[in-house]
């Protein structure tokens, strides 16, 4: 246990032990990775898996510290929130060919855990449920699309009492159930990752060693509090932590808190009454409530504000009166463990890589706007095409624009709150409400 761990489902249930020293002197590398989540990892093993060994990962805290080690471990399919907002960056073409992208990212996972062997407690079966007609209409058109890609795996949409089948509930009208999805143990696959690159690719990793300060040029070097690395080519995956150590990239995102909680270890009916298929699920409004049994038999439950940005005083209740809406015979299961945190958030819903201005060897991924567990391993594998020389994928992704956020140190609660209100109104044409 780290010393500054927060408690969660996550850190609770870890089947890694693993740690790292801090970095203590100046070293060399050819690739300089700052930050230890998803981002950070996957890159790393996406370059060691191309044969780019002699990386250096520098984590602030703790592996698994932000987001990758608090978040619902849904695995669903995609990337982004809303692909329309980016159709005029990339024009038609190039959404058919990020939509195209859909199915890789829980194709990745899947490889992965099978490859490295990591106990990372991979369940398929993903649901998206419809509380009314309209939702239910956007499910149907989701189902074609999905097929579209011709998936290996099933995916049926269900109404009426067929969504029993899958959910222990009477509050939605309609699912679309998703076995290409499902949900994860996003810490354990993590500390999974990290085993592999330091144990099979000796890539030095180091925790404790926040970056302080970059010195450009064509060779970078970061400095630490107690060291250095100078690297051709350096990656910021910091997400929600830039905290202008960047400050171009500082701009760009906005963090939305959400939270989750897990309950007590509930009896196998029990779990079997909630979900027939141990899946994951999640609605379709623009915040969504997502949910999803876990391998010791608990209920995982999170969402975000719908519209007014604020973290509530008391998590457990908050995410208590969330899930009793949906599973009102949960009333005297007790809630084990809640927590939160932030989610750097872009203005088109859509996450941010590419190069810094004028600073080709300075990469960065960052804003997966709450929708980061399946996503960043498809955003890290053509990051990582990117820094090995390029790819076309890589061009269509780092041509989207990155807008900044005018006010977001001073009125983030404010901006956020009116940004949650625009997505809730756009939801609404688009089929979500
Ligand atoms: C409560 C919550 C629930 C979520 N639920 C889901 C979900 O169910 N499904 C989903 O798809 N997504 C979800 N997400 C989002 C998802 O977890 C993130 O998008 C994803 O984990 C981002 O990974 P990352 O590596 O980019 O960032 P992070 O995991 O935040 O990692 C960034 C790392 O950088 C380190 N760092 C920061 N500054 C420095 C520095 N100067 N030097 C060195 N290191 C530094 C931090 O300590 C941190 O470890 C959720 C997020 C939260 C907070």
């Amino acid at each position: 246990m780290h010393e500054d761990e927060t408690p969660t489902y996550y850190t609770a249930t870890r089947k890694y032990d693993l740690s790292f020293p801090s970095l203590e002197g100046d070293i060399e590398a050819d690739v300089v990775i700052i930050g230890g989540g998803f981002s950070g990892i996957h890159t790393a093993l996406e370059l060691a898996e191309q044969g780019v060994t002699n990386t250096v990962v520098l984590e602030g805290r703790y592996l698994g510290y932000g987001g990758t080690g608090r978040n619902g471990g849904q695995v669903m399919a995609g990337i982004g929130h809303d692909l329309d907002a980016i159709r005029k960056d990339v024009g038609e073409e190039g959404l058919k060919a990020i939509f195209a992208l859909s199915d890789l990212g829980p194709q990745i996972m899947r490889e992965r855990i099978a490859k490295y062997g990591i106990d990372a407690d991979f369940r398929s079966g993903y649901g998206y449920m419809a509380f009314n007609a309209r939702q239910a209409a956007t499910l149907r058109e989701w189902e074609k699309e999905f097929k579209s890609l011709g998936s290996a795996h099933e995916i049926r949409y269900l109404e009426g009492a067929d969504v029993r089948q899958i959910i222990g509930t009477d509050v939605y009208k309609a699912a679309l159930l998703h076995m290409g999805g499902g949900h994860v143990h996003s810490l354990n696959l993590l500390l999974g990752e990290a085993k592999a690159l330091s144990e099979q690719y000796r890539v030095r990793i180091f925790e404790c060693s926040p970056a302080l300060a970059v010195t450009h040029g064509p060779r970078v070097r970061v400095r630490t509090a107690m060291g250095s690395v100078t690297a051709e080519k350096l990656v910021w995956a910091v997400d929600s932590f830039n905290n202008r150590v960047e400050p171009e990239l500082h701009g760009s995102t906005i963090n939305v808190y959400a939270y989750n909680s897990v309950t007590e270890p509930l009896p196998a009916e029990l779990i079997e009454r909630i979900s027939p298929i141990r899946g994951a699920y999640s609605d379709i409004r623009p915040v969504i409530d997502y949910f999803r049994v876990t391998n010791d038999n608990r209920l995982m439950f999170g969402s975000s504000t719908q519209v007014v940005e604020h973290i509530p005083g008391d998590l457990k209740a908050w995410n208590r009166q969330l899930m009793l809406k949906v599973f009102p015979y949960l009333a005297d299961v007790k809630i084990d463990l809640a927590w939160g945190g932030p989610m750097a958030t872009t203005k088109n819903l859509f996450p941010q890589i590419g190069t810094l201005s004028g600073r080709p060897n300075v990469f960065y991924t960052q804003g997966y706007c709450g929708f980061g567990v399946t996503p960043s391993q498809i955003i890290c594998k053509i990051l990582a095409e990117g820094i090995l020389g390029g790819s076309e994928r890589y061009r269509l992704l780092s041509s989207i624009g990155r807008s900044d956020i005018p006010g977001k140190d001073h009125y983030r609660a404010l901006l956020v709150s009116l940004g949650k209100l625009a997505h809730q109104i756009s939801g609404y044409w688009h089929g979500r409400r």
